[in-house]
C-alpha cells in the first residue's frame, strides 16, 4: 500500500524502489531497494500512518513523507530500448506491464461499425485493447502493445486523471483511454504528465489539466 503513494524515494528519489513488508505483531517495515533505507510503520487509528526511520527518531507522517518526496522531483531524461524515440526527443517514463482500454467505437483500435444513431458520450462503453506499456516523452504518450501501437502528441492530451480502482483516465480530443498499471503506482504517472505539462504549454500553448497529486 505504501510504495502506490511514496512510489519514489523520499531519501535517495530512485523509482518504484520502496517495498512495504506487512509483518504480523510487529509493525510492517517499508524499505528502499536502492538505498537500503528503512522504516517503522505505525498507525493511528483516526489519524494517519507514520514512518519512523530505523535508527533514527524522525517519525513523519506519511502526508510529511510524500512532501518529502515531492520536494525531489524533476524530469530526468530516460533510457529504454523499447521506446522508439525521434531525434531529440526526450524520455521520461516507460511502465511495466499494462492494460489498456479505449472507447469501444474508437477507429484507432476497433473496426467496429459507427453505431446507426451516434450514441450518447456516456453510453459508450470501454474495450479492452490488450497488455502492453506506456511511456511518456516530452512530445507524446505512446502504446506498445503486444498487438497494436498508438501515439498521441501531448498537444492532443486535454487532462491525465488518477481514477483509483480503473487506472490513469486518459482524455484526448473526447475519446477516453484507461491504461491500468499491474506494478506500479497511479500517482506517479499523474505526477510526471504534471511535471511536462508546463513544457507543452510553453512550446504549444496547450493546457493539460492533471488531478491532485
Ligand atoms: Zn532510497
Amino acid at each position: 500500500m505504501i510504495p502506490l503513494l511514496l512510489w519514489r524515494c523520499p531519501l535517495c528519489a530512485a523509482n518504484d524502489a520502496l517495498v512495504h513488508v506487512a509483518r504480523r505483531f510487529r509493525a510492517d517495515r517499508v524499505y528502499c531497494r536502492a538505498c537500503r533505507a528503512e522504516w517503522r510503520l505505525r498507525r493511528v487509528p483516526g489519524d494517519n500512518f507514520y514512518l519512523r526511520l530505523v535508527g533514527t527518531r524522525d517519525e513523519r507522517s506519511v502526508t510529511a513523507w510524500y512532501d518529502a518526496m515531492k520536494a525531489t522531483l524533476c524530469l530526468e531524461p530516460l533510457h529504454d530500448p523499447a521506446a522508439a524515440l525521434e531525434a531529440g526527443e526526450a524520455l521520461y517514463l516507460a511502465s511495466g506491464p499494462a492494460a489498456l482500454q479505449a472507447e469501444a467505437t474508437d477507429p484507432l483500435f476497433f473496426t467496429a461499425p459507427e453505431p446507426r444513431h451516434k450514441a450518447a458520450k456516456s453510453q459508450i462503453e470501454g474495450r479492452s485493447v490488450g497488455r502492453g506499456r506506456l511511456f511518456l516523452t516530452d512530445r507524446r504518450l505512446t502504446w506498445l502493445g503486444e498487438e497494436n501501437t498508438a501515439s498521441w502528441s501531448l498537444a492532443r492530451l486535454n487532462s491525465a486523471y488518477a481514477a483509483m480502482d480503473i487506472g490513469l483516465a486518459l482524455m484526448v480530443e473526447r475519446r477516453l483511454y484507461t491504461v491500468h498499471f499491474f506494478e506500479e503506482s497511479l500517482l506517479k504517472w499523474v505526477t510526471y504528465v504534471a511535471l511536462v505539462a508546463p513544457l507543452v504549454e510553453a512550446k504549444t500553448g496547450h493546457r493539460i489539466e492533471t488531478s491532485h497529486f
